[in-house]
């Protein structure tokens, strides 16, 4: 992408020298607890107050959100507290009332992101406009999609544009309510190097208890901000009850975080990484031969296999294979679901290569 070199402007012109925090609940419930919340987070590290009003939930007849009336009490945040405000916008019409209301942050939520139809539709109505909006991840591990909603914001003539990591959701079991992914939101770092991108832990971990680590983690990835979910008595809440931290939680995180730096000049750190860096050079260099090595093996036996008319995959051989490794892997400190992931990504090129081989 072109011109990109001053999308993140926007982020550099509040001058914090703290990440970007936007706080607050996940849907603006009554007037009276959208200014509660806003007034216990006006004198603290948040920048940005968030709070749904259009909220379909994934099954109707659940709370569906307050509607435009919420802009109103969103906007008597903005007179009261002198906090930025936000509102997530799913089609024409919420840009149009979210411009007119003045909203500062317009968000595009994982459930839009995933239709060209909905993100186009919202980047024509968003046209050029100063507000910033930021493009939250589809909810499918789906990097394109993503790319192409930037993409499509860009073309719009929208200068300050950021994404929001709020995971992935899997049909496997998982401690997560969306998995993170991390490896999805730092391809998207680096195909954007000066995109802002901010860590949303709440809609991640879905439980209160993991916000805190998941947020350091995305602080050590370097991520530029964080979206909280945060209200005056979490277990009430009307959506999300589950995964909010009241506001006296979030500045207790926000003085408890460990902000890093990007790097250090000491000549006693730079020398140390060159060194750690170069036997990873020689490592990976090595786990290339050997992978290599792997399939020239797997070539080998399916050249048999053909001659034998015996088919390419073995499953008993496979389930044997992955036991022992998990249990291998253990042993040295590597995780079941790293192992896995890694024997499934070398099967599936090994079959690749037989199948390559029958077919010759
Ligand atoms: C939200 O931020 O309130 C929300 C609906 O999140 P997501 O689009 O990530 O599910
Ligand atoms: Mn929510």
């Amino acid at each position: 992408m072109k011109n990109q070199t001053n999308l993140n402007k926007w982020l550099k012109d509040f001058e914090l020298d703290h990440p970007l925090v936007i706080g607050g609940p996940c849907s603006a419930e009554t007037e009276e607890q959208v200014l509660k919340i806003a007034h216990e987070l006006k004198d603290s590290d948040v920048t940005v107050y968030r709070a749904g009003i259009w909220k379909p939930r994934t099954r109707p007849g659940n709370f569906e959100g307050v509607g435009a009336i919420g802009l109103g009490w969103l906007k008597k945040v903005k007179e009261q507290t002198g906090l930025l405000i936000a509102t997530e916008v799913a089609n024409a019409n919420h840009c149009k009332l979210a411009l007119e209301a003045d909203v500062d942050v317009l968000w595009i939520g994982a459930r839009s992101t995933v239709s060209p139809f909905i993100v186009q539709e919202i980047a024509d109505a968003l046209k050029g406009t100063d507000k910033i909006v930021l493009v939250k991840n589809p909810v499918n591990p789906d990097l394109d999609l993503w790319l192409g909603g930037i993409e499509r914001l860009y073309k719009s003539d929208i200068k300050k544009l950021g994404v929001i990591h709020r995971g992935f959701s899997t049909s496997g079991k998982s401690k997560y309510r969306n998995q993170p992914e991390w490896q999805i939101a730092i391809e998207l770092q680096n195909k954007f190097p000066d995109l802002p991108i901010i860590c949303d832990p709440s809609h991640i971990s879905g439980r209160r208890d993991l916000i805190f680590d998941i947020s350091q983690r995305a602080l050590d990835l370097n991520f530029d901000g964080l979206m909280v979910e945060s209200h005056c008595d979490p277990d009430n809440a009307w959506s999300d009850a589950k995964q909010q931290i009241t506001p006296e939680t979030l500045i207790q995180y926000m003085k408890d975080w460990r902000i890093r730096k990007l790097t250090t000049t000491e000549e006693s750190y730079q020398s140390g990484l060159k060194n750690l860096r170069a036997k990873i050079d020689v490592i990976d260099q090595s786990l290339l031969d050997l992978l290599g090595d792997r399939m020239r093996v797997a070539e080998g036996i399916g050249e048999l296999k053909k001659t034998k008319n015996v088919a390419v995959l073995q499953n008993k051989r496979w389930n044997e294979i992955l036991g022992k490794m998990i249990l291998e892997g253990e042993e040295r400190n590597l995780s079941e679901e790293f192992i896995l992931r890694i024997f499934k990504a070398i099967h599936q090129e090994s079959i690749n290569h037989q199948q390559a081989i029958f077919k010759s």
